[in-house]
Formats: C-alpha cells, sequence, structure tokens
C-alpha cells in the first residue's frame, strides 16, 4: 500500500519536470466473466517530455502484477523499480515513450474497474470509477489532474457485449483466432485529465439517439446521443425521458456557455452498485442505476435525477473543459457544476421547484457540515490524495453552490455567465486555479472580488442572522438584523457580507399568508437596519433571506415563530415555506427548541406542504428527531403519535399521489423500531389490507420486511422467499438488511463479522448489511462499543477508503440515549470517543475526520435530549 496517498508537493514537483502528451491503453477484459479470473491485462504506451534530461520520475499503477517495463526501448528490472504503487522511471531524455504492461484487478468496491454479477441472469457487468485517482487501478499512469494528454484506449471483450469509452468506436473486428472475442479501437480524445477517463463493457442493453442545433453564430453541432443499463433493467429504463432531458440540457449549455459541447458524442451509462451519484467522464457519464426507478418514483426522485443529469454536463465544461490544477480546487468545479445543475433543471425544464428543493435540502447538507468541528473553508487546504476523497461533502458541493448562488446575486447573472464564458475560451483544455476564475469574474463584473473571495471561500462556519424588532405591538422604532458568526475551525467571529431580502408576509382576505413586502439589502456587520421597515406595522411573519440568495442559518423571531407554528400551511410560496421548514429544524437541531415542537409541525402541516421533495426531507427530519433527538422517556410515545399521523395521512392522501408513497414509506421506516402497525404492514404485503392507489412493490416491499424483521416478526425463510420473487440486485441488498436486522445475538454476530473481519461484500451489500445490523435496540449493539473502536485502526490499513470509510461512519454507536443527571459530554460513548481520539493521535487525519464528525452529531443528538 505505501504510496498510494500522493502529495500535492509530489505532483507539483513531477509536473513541473514532465509533459504528457499522448496515452495508448490496451484492455483484455474477455474472460471478465470468468470468476475465478481474478485480473485482465493491462498496456499502456504513454509519450511525454522531460524539462530536465538525465532526471527521474515515477508512474502510477497499483497492479496484481507488472509484468514488464520499456522506458526508451529499454527494458528495465521490474523488482529494481517497481516499489508499491510506483514504477521509477531514471535518467529521462527530452522525449520519451514508457510501456508497462501488467495486471490489474477486477473490483468490488466501486474503485478502479468495478466487476459485478447481476443476479437477475447471471451476466457480468464492467464499468470503470477513478475520481480522485484510481485510474492507476486500471493502467499506468502519471495520475494527477494537471497532468493532461490524449488517450487511445483498445478493449478486448466478448464479441456480444457493448463496450464504450470517452470517444467514439473508431473501429471493431473479430479475432480471427477466437471469433468469441472482438476487439475495440475507440477515437483518441482532445487533452484530458487521467481521472475522467472511462471504459464501460458487458451486454449492457443500449438506446440511441442523436441531438442536432445550429448555435447563434451559425456552427452546426451533431451530438450522438446513447444511453445503457443493465439489460435486466431495460423494461424499466425510461430512455425517452432521459434524452428529452439530455437534448434539453444540451441546447441550454452550449447557449448559455457559448462554447460549442467539446467532447463529440454524449453516452450516459447507469451503473451497478455505483459509490456516487454521477461522474462526469467525457462522452460517457456514468450514474448510479438507482436512478433507472423500478419501483414506484416521486416527482422530487425524478427531478433529483435531472439535476444530477443538468450538474455532469455542466461538467463537460467545467472541470472537463477546464479542469482544476490540484484538488485544492475540487470545490470549484463541484460547486459550479451544482449551481448549474439547478439552473438547467430551473431553466431547461418543466419543473419550477428547483430553487426550492436547493434550498430545502441541498442547503441542509451544507448547513449540517458546516457545523461540524471538522468543516473546512470552501477552499481546502488538500495536502494529499486521502484529504481530496474525504473532500467530497457537504461543503465542497452545496456550501460552494450556495455561495455562488450568492456571488450571483452579488455580481449580477449577466456578469456571472460573461465572465464564465471568457474563462473556457482562455483555459479550454487546460489546467486553473481559482485566481483564473475570479480573474475573469472581476473583469466581466467591474468589482474586485478579493474581498468578497476572503469572507466567503476562505473562512469556515455559518452565519446566524436573527432580527431585532424595536417593539413588539407593530408601529415602533427600527427592524435590525442581527449577525452572529463564530469560525468553528478558528473560534474566530467572521462576518460576513450579504446580499439578501426581507420579506414581509401578511394573511391576505381569504386565510392565506402572502409577501406584502420585499427589501433586498446589503448585511456586512454585526448590526443592520433594515431600510423601509423602522415605523411600519409589524408584519405577521418577517422572513429574513427571502427567496434564499444568501447561505446563512436564520432564526425566526418569536412573532414570526409564533405564526408560522400556527399557520405553515397558509404560506402561499413554496419558497417562503421551505426556508420556514428550514428554520424550524435548525433550531430543534441546535436545541433552541425542543425537537417534538417540530415533529408536532411535520404531523400538523406536512399533509398539506404540496412539495413532495420538501415533505419527503421534513419526514426524514422527523423520523431523526423521534430516534436521536427525543429524550428516551418521551420517545415512545412521539414514535407513536408520529405513526398515528403517518397511518392516517396514508389513508387520507390522493390515490396514487407521492403523498400517498411518502406517508407509506414513513409508516414501515419508523415501524422499525415499534410493532403498533406492523399488522398492517403485513396485511399490505399478502394483500388482506389495501390502500386504494397504493402500490406495494419492490420497495415498498423490502421496507415493510425490514420493520417486520426488524421487530422479530420475519423469518428467514419468508426472507428467502421474497428474495426468490424480487432477484434484482436492489432486492438482494434488501434481503441483506432485512436479514441483518432481526434482533438476535447471533445475527448481529454474523453480520459484524461479515460487514468488519470478511471481505466478501461489495460496497453495496456492505451498506445493506450495516443498515440491518444497526436498526436494534441499544442493548443488542451495546456489546459491539468496544469491538468497533479495537477495530478502527486495522479497518483503515487492510480495507481501501472507500470500503473503510462505510464501515467507519455506518457502525460508530450513534444511537444513544442520555442517562438522567449525565451531561452529555460524559456519556459512556463520548468518553470512549474521546479517549480513542486522544490514543490515536497519530491515526490517519481522514479516519480521525470521520471520527470527529460522528462525535459531534452524537453530542448534538443528546444535547438535544436535555432540551427536550
Ligand atoms: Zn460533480
Amino acid at each position: 500500500m505505501s504510496h498510494e496517498n500522493l502529495q500535492r508537493a509530489e505532483a507539483a514537483q513531477r509536473s513541473a519536470l514532465i509533459t504528457t502528451h499522448s496515452y495508448d491503453v490496451s484492455l483484455d477484459v474477455r474472460q471478465a466473466a470468468d470468476p475465478s479470473v481474478d485480473g485482465y491485462t493491462s498496456r499502456t504506451i504513454i509519450n511525454f517530455s522531460a524539462a530536465e534530461p538525465g532526471h527521474s520520475t515515477f508512474l502510477d499503477f497499483i497492479a496484481g502484477d507488472v509484468h514488464s517495463i520499456f522506458l526508451n526501448g529499454k527494458g528495465l528490472a521490474v523488482a529494481d523499480v517497481v516499489d508499491g504503487s510506483r514504477i521509477r522511471l531514471d535518467n529521462l531524455q527530452a522525449e520519451n515513450q514508457v510501456t508497462v504492461t501488467g495486471t490489474a484487478l477486477y473490483s468490488r468496491s466501486g474503485e478502479g474497474m468495478h466487476r459485478f454479477v447481476d443476479p437477475a441472469d447471471g451476466q457480468c457487468y464492467l464499468y470503470t470509477q477513478y475520481e480522485p485517482a484510481d485510474a492507476r487501478r486500471v493502467f499506468a499512469n502519471f495520475e494527477q489532474p494537471d497532468l493532461k494528454a490524449e488517450f487511445t484506449f483498445h478493449v478486448m471483450a466478448p464479441s456480444g457485449w457493448e463496450v464504450a469509452s470517452n470517444g467514439v468506436e473508431a473501429a471493431r473486428s473479430q479475432l480471427t483466432s477466437d471469433p468469441d472475442t472482438s476487439r475495440w479501437d475507440f477515437a483518441t480524445t482532445r487533452h484530458m485529465s487521467t481521472y475522467i477517463t472511462t471504459v464501460l463493457a458487458g451486454p449492457y442493453f443500449k438506446a440511441q439517439d442523436h441531438w442536432s442545433a445550429t448555435l447563434d453564430d451559425g456552427t452546426p453541432l451533431d451530438v450522438p446521443l446513447a444511453l445503457y443499463c443493465r439489460a435486466s433493467m431495460a423494461e424499466s429504463f425510461d430512455a425517452a425521458e432521459l434524452f428529452r432531458l439530455t437534448k434539453a440540457g444540451l441546447e441550454f449549455f452550449n447557449r448559455l456557455f457559448d462554447f460549442p459541447y467539446p467532447w463529440g458524442k454524449y453516452d450516459q451509462a447507469f451503473v451497478p452498485e455505483y459509490n456516487l451519484g454521477a461522474m462526469e467522464n467525457p462522452g460517457l457519464v456514468t450514474f448510479t442505476e438507482s436512478y433507472v426507478f423500478t419501483s414506484r418514483a416521486t416527482d422530487s426522485q425524478y427531478q433529483a435525477r435531472a439535476n444530477t443529469l443538468m450538474h455532469e454536463m455542466a461538467h463537460m465544461w467545467f472541470g472537463d473543459l477546464v479542469t482544476m490544477q490540484w484538488w485544492d480546487d475540487l470545490w470549484l468545479k463541484e460547486s459550479f457544476a451544482d449551481y448549474m445543475g439547478t439552473l438547467g433543471v430551473d431553466s431547461a425544464t418543466d419543473w419550477d421547484t428547483a430553487w426550492v428543493n436547493f434550498a430545502n435540502k441541498r442547503k441542509a447538507w451544507a448547513y449540517v457540515q458546516d457545523q461540524l468541528p471538522t468543516t473546512h473553508p470552501i477552499v481546502a487546504d488538500i495536502p494529499d490524495l486521502e484529504a481530496a476523497k474525504q473532500n467530497f461533502d457537504g461543503i465542497t458541493y452545496a456550501k460552494g453552490a450556495s455561495v455562488l448562488k450568492q456571488l450571483v446575486a452579488y455580481v449580477g447573472f449577466e456578469a456571472f455567465i460573461a465572465g464564465s464564458r471568457q474563462y473556457f475560451r482562455d483555459h479550454a483544455y487546460g489546467n486553473t486555479t481559482l485566481e483564473d476564475l475570479l480573474k475573469a469574474l472581476s473583469a466581466a463584473s467591474g468589482r474586485d472580488l478579493a474581498g468578497w473571495a476572503a469572507s466567503w471561500l476562505q473562512t469556515s462556519g455559518i452565519s446566524t442572522l436573527s432580527v431585532e424588532a424595536g417593539a413588539d405591538d407593530g408601529a415602533a422604532g427600527a427592524v435590525t438584523i442581527v449577525q452572529d458568526a463564530v469560525d468553528p475551525v478558528t473560534g474566530r467571529v467572521e462576518l460576513r457580507p450579504h446580499r439578501l431580502r426581507v420579506g414581509s408576509y401578511n394573511f391576505d382576505a381569504d386565510g392565506a399568508l402572502v409577501r406584502t413586502g420585499s427589501i433586498e439589502t446589503d448585511v456586512s456587520g454585526e448590526r443592520t437596519d433594515v431600510p423601509g421597515l423602522a415605523g411600519q406595522p409589524r408584519p405577521a411573519l418577517l422572513l429574513v433571506n427571502d427567496d434564499d440568495l444568501t447561505y446563512a442559518k436564520v432564526r425566526l423571531d418569536p412573532a414570526s415563530e409564533t405564526t408560522v407554528l400556527a399557520s405553515l400551511d397558509r404560506i402561499a410560496d413554496p419558497m417562503a415555506r421551505a426556508l420556514c421548514w428550514t428554520a424550524l429544524w435548525n433550531s430543534a437541531r441546535d436545541g433552541e427548541t425542543p425537537a417534538t415542537r417540530y415533529v408536532d409541525a411535520v404531523t400538523a402541516f406536512g399533509p398539506s406542504e404540496t412539495g413532495i421533495g420538501v415533505l419527503l426531507n421534513i419526514l426524514d427530519n422527523a423520523q431523526a428527531a423521534v430516534e436521536r433527538y427525543i429524550p428516551a422517556a418521551g420517545r415512545n410515545a412521539a414514535r407513536r403519535d408520529f405513526l398515528a399521523a403517518a397511518d392516517q395521512h396514508l389513508q387520507l392522501a390522493d390515490p396514487g399521489s407521492d403523498h400517498q408513497v411518502a406517508w407509506a414509506r414513513t409508516l414501515a421506516a419508523v415501524s422499525r423500531h415499534d410493532a403498533t402497525f406492523l399488522p398492517r404492514l403485513r396485511g399490505l404485503l399478502d394483500g388482506t389490507v389495501v390502500v386504494d392507489g397504493l402500490a406495494v412493490d419492490a420497495e415498498l416491499r423490502w421496507n415493510i420486511w425490514h420493520a417486520l424483521a426488524a421487530n422479530g416478526q420475519a423469518a428467514p425463510d419468508e426472507l428467502d422467499a421474497e428474495l426468490e420473487r424480487d432477484t434484482t440486485a436492489s432486492g438482494r441488498a434488501g434481503h441483506a438488511t432485512a436479514l441483518a436486522a432481526r434482533p438476535d445475538r447471533e445475527v448481529k454476530a454474523a453480520a459484524w463479522k461479515a460487514a468488519v473481519e470478511g471481505t466478501e461484500l461489495s460496497n453495496e451489500l456492505l451498506s445493506a448489511t450495516i443498515a440491518g445490523f444497526t436498526t436494534a435496540p441499544p442493548a443488542l449493539l451495546e456489546p459491539y462499543v468496544e469491538p468497533y473502536f479495537g477495530c478502527l485502526r486495522g479497518v483503515w490499513d487492510n480495507r481501501s477508503i472507500e470500503i473503510a470509510s462505510r464501515i467507519v461512519r455506518g457502525l460508530y454507536p450513534l444511537a444513544q440515549d442520555l442517562p438522567a443527571g449525565t451531561v452529555p459530554e460524559r456519556h459512556p460513548v463520548m468518553l470512549r470517543t474521546d479517549a480513542w481520539l486522544e490514543a490515536n493521535a497519530d491515526a490517519p487525519r481522514a479516519l480521525r475526520r470521520i471520527i470527529l464528525e460522528q462525535r459531534s452529531h452524537l453530542l448534538r443528538a443528546l444535547t438535544a435530549q436535555l432540551r427536550s
């Protein structure tokens, strides 16, 4: 495992010395379907130059075996130059060619070349996933984003397969010696980074279309389109809808960026056991196949998929065409794509709630992350690859995008786009840093952005904005916004400039709470008087950050909170409602108000929340509040009330509506910890209970089995019978979860062993097993607290970072009750966590980061329990 964690300084040294020109990569996966074959032949030929001949550099290759290395025609002794994941190249010439042949290994962790066998039909599928640095698990290369090159891929695979890569297929030929095998040759790409190269191979279902347009300047564009998914999912694959969105997106971004789509074709593949939402490989984007909806999906799931589709498409320009120099600026491409993903859905599709969902869900992720002790400035210090891997987080994506939204409010949309266009033109196929973007935006807007960047990008934490009104009976003194902002990392006060709106809401004649006034203003210091509100009658609801322009936690003033708690469902505007939900949730999370108050608001106003994305989000929050924030003494009653409400609203919801699905899923999920409604849920399974319009499909059935199993009401043979009904990959995961959820000491011991000690489980089955294991009463999990802390270092050292992260995060003993008379910091799990942190000061930073974050989540929950 030595050297896998490439340092920024080494990367900088390497790119100062060498310039890469081209890669020619041949992969032979013809035996992939044979489970006894664990690797494949990989050969790379790289042409590169060296600024200082005679010097040395190194290649990255995490291989099963390296067979041969030729540098400038001379064979090198493998044993002498291979050191762990590196291959040393000495005595470089001005122009060099290196050829490396080896055996690379198939992956089960989603890193590198992932191999998946479909349980439904036994077919074998391959895809690759590299970011930040796993191309080196597939072929030898210089693995860093600023060593771009042209790539030519060749793949040997079974003749009946579909094979795709970044470039179009240039040639395909059957081997005369072996007609069952064919060779695919792909067109050479433009200059790009290693982490966005890709290969897809398997008996995938493929749909084709194309998009053509003439740009404003007369440039004709014709982009071939393809979509892939596993053959066994083809029936559920709504390719026509995906093509429609794809064309709308291409139309939108080509015009917006004023730079023709740079990568020729545009393929999108939906692949199994994927570690993230999607990846922006130029010309061949890969997505999680959970976006192929095999069970009933809500409108918000469709919208989330469209958002991801637009996000990846925006990356074709921002990230792929122009790429960060090093992972410090990972945020730059992710924030931009996240902002553009939402803008694309808002502008190029029929959905009009994209920014509402952004406010309610995406920002909530950032707010949570930004209050952890491990938060960091948006512009982060990323000294090495492990740090990069840990930074695919709520700060990099959602806070960054929120801050870009604030930047758009600050400089104006036109200037923002003009600056972006210039940036693409100036840096096409190159690498940049933040400075380059700021320069382009400053030039376009005529504003110096240095101060803005320092306030927003180089500090951590979140401003809290609250309202002070001169008097509480209406027509009196000034209305003041008070900003409170302490950087959780440095402890310094960091007051930021906010461009925001303050909305006044009052009841109209029909009893609806509508906006009667809106003032746009700049808030900068600790106290800012809102112009135009002094002396005015106090509105029923005063909403700071109306329209969600800035990134801040907003506290409602007492009068406004009273209005919201009595009349949230009367607020006509979906964005204003979403912002009020967020304010209530933050207040509960912070222990400012009892968690029960939030749950009560959800049961009272959830049924009339028209936005399905918002409803699903607040139902999730309410579940978390019940299970973790409400103290043990009141939890059973709160849970039962919540269940009764879920059951009632399930009956009352419109047949076949998304709301019906949301309440059904909630009823099943909350029933994992309470048996009251299990007879009804079992009735749904066996058809003796029918809820008009509700599809009891595979996803809901497994949710119900999970609840039954967790309450000791599902026998293994019943779960096996369900698996026979549903032999899909998601069925297999649902089965693993339900099996591990059974409240039995031996079951828990076996699940623990499989997850922590075994290496058989793939990434997805590992998470499924952990989900089942952790669904349990505290007494059953108490014996695992000590083994958990005991296994951490070993797990981190011996498993891949993806698998290790899932184990460390997933098995932390997070569900704890605060015993009476105990302060949160003295809870036994808190003490044990602190002892581990103290004894393991030398543990890898990324591992300590996960433990610190879980500790913080636990402390917050225990503190909230004190409040309620
Ligand atoms: Zn992205």
